[in-house]
């Protein structure tokens, strides 16, 4: 077995402290505050992972679609399947299109989604060596077939734990799911020789419940005009909620952007200099590939993105007083309405009402519609969605055929030129 079993992770850890390095020493200190606080945060956490890694603690290979918190029962390091090629494209500069062309030349369909290709094409390359593979059935058909994929190439004798995901919302729904949760650490635990620390798990538990409060208080704040927080956290906090779950990293990250909104509301401020002209909700995610994108709507355009799909949370903190079967239930409850799979596991009519809701109460005047080549379920719902905002609130929506974590599916120069276009219809 190969002592370096994380190789991408490492790739990340320098890439960010690479970014750091460049953002501390080439900008004013006023500027970009959100994303200094994100580097410092999460380079400390995958630095940790690093670490954990070398001291020999397995490798748990887990879909974004999981409370990461469950595996804080063991000492382990997290991989997030989805998140690690997305970030990867963002701060290379090479992007991580070579590990989806690893991928496609073997064969696997080129229009599938890309955090999940990304990932096959590393561990096909040899540079992720997983002890388990962990997946729920949710939220959506790529899942489900490329996670065996992942298992097959250099992975065949690792265990791939599934827990099944009802299609349901509802008490009863949510009880199976914290069964299926708490059976599948108990599996993982079996198979990595250690014994489920539920206190650990409650100790995570609460630290993501503390980030929530942050993060509700965040939202509550981009309500005022002008919104007082860059674009830019939309994709930053996608990051956040993938890499850094139940930990005191996280935590700290929400509270300081938290502090800055308070400021800025306080003083009538945005985050750049110059009016905000036109305010977004981006219904499905944001545009991972270029890091410097969401700084170009805010400064070229004073165009404000207030969400994606995975900056508004539609649950409640986890009850922890309660005991560990509570616990799990709760975390299923999350889990099975967490943004994406919320949205995307079952019928549309959730990702309609929660962008008709967020655009109403948020004061959109549009929205822009990523149409990510590999998310099938999510394109078919662009017209329905389209007719929903412009009849319930007479507001258009653009959609734009793109890759978010490809740069050569739809060039970042087309998109700006489309979105351009776009804006010149709203003024
Ligand atoms: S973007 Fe779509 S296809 Fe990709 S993981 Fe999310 S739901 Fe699945």
């Amino acid at each position: 077995m190969p002592t370096n079993k994380i190789i991408p992770y490492e790739m990340l850890y320098e890439a960010l402290c690479t970014t750091k390095e460049l953002v501390e020493g080439g900008m004013a200190s006023g500027e970009l505050l959100v994303l200094k606080s994100f580097l410092k945060h999460i380079t400390t956490a995958v630095k940790k992972y690093i670490d954990d890694a070398e001291q020999g603690y397995p490798i748990i290979a887990h879909h974004f679609a999981f409370p990461t918190e469950i595996f804080h029962c063991f000492e382990f390091v997290p991989v997030v399947v989805e998140g690690i090629p997305y970030i990867l494209s963002a701060l290379l500069p090479e992007g991580a299109e070579s590990f989806y062309d690893i991928a496609d030349s073997f064969g696997h369909p080129y229009h599938t989604c890309t955090s999940q290709k990304g990932t096959m094409g590393m561990t096909m390359d040899g540079l992720f060596h997983f002890d388990i593979i962990s997946s729920p059935t949710s939220p959506c058909d790529n899942t489900v077939a490329s996670y065996p994929i992942i298992k097959e190439f250099y992975n065949k004798d690792i265990p791939f734990i599934l827990a099944d995901m009802p299609y349901y919302r509802d008490d009863r729904s949510y009880k199976y799911y914290g069964k299926e949760l708490k059976i599948t650490i108990e599996e993982i635990g079996k198979k990595i020789g250690q014994e489920p620390d539920y206190e650990k798990l409650r100790k995570a538990v609460d630290l993501n419940n503390e980030a929530l409060k942050y993060i509700t208080e965040i939202n509550e704040l981009k309500k005022a005009v002008p919104n007082p927080i860059e674009s830019m956290l939309c994709p930053l906090m996608t990051a956040v909620l993938a890499f850094i779950p139940g930990q005191v990293e996280r935590v700290l990250f929400f509270k300081e952007v938290l502090e800055i909104a308070k400021k800025r509301v306080k003083n009538g401020e945005r985050a750049h200099e110059g009016e905000e002209k036109i305010r977004t909700v981006w219904p499905y995610m944001s545009i991972f590939f270029d890091i410097g994108f969401c700084e170009w709507l805010d400064r070229q355009l004073g165009m404000t993105m207030l969400f994606d799909i995975f900056n508004y949370l539609f649950f409640d903190p986890v009850d922890t007083s309660k005991g560990v079967d509570k616990i799990f239930q709760g975390l299923a409850k999350q889990s099975m309405n967490y943004p994406m799979v919320r949205q995307s596991a079952t019928f549309s009519d959730d990702l309609l009402d929660d962008f008709v809701f967020l655009s109403k109460e948020y004061k959109a005047d549009c929205a822009i519609f990523t149409a990510h080549i590999g998310c099938k379920q999510s394109v078919s719902v662009i017209q329905l969605l389209r007719e929903a905002l412009r009849d319930e609130l007479g507001i258009p929506l653009l959609s734009i055929d793109l890759d978010i974590g490809d740069a050569r599916y739809m060039s970042i120069q087309t998109i700006k030129k489309e979105i351009s276009n776009f804006v010149k219809t709203l003024m």
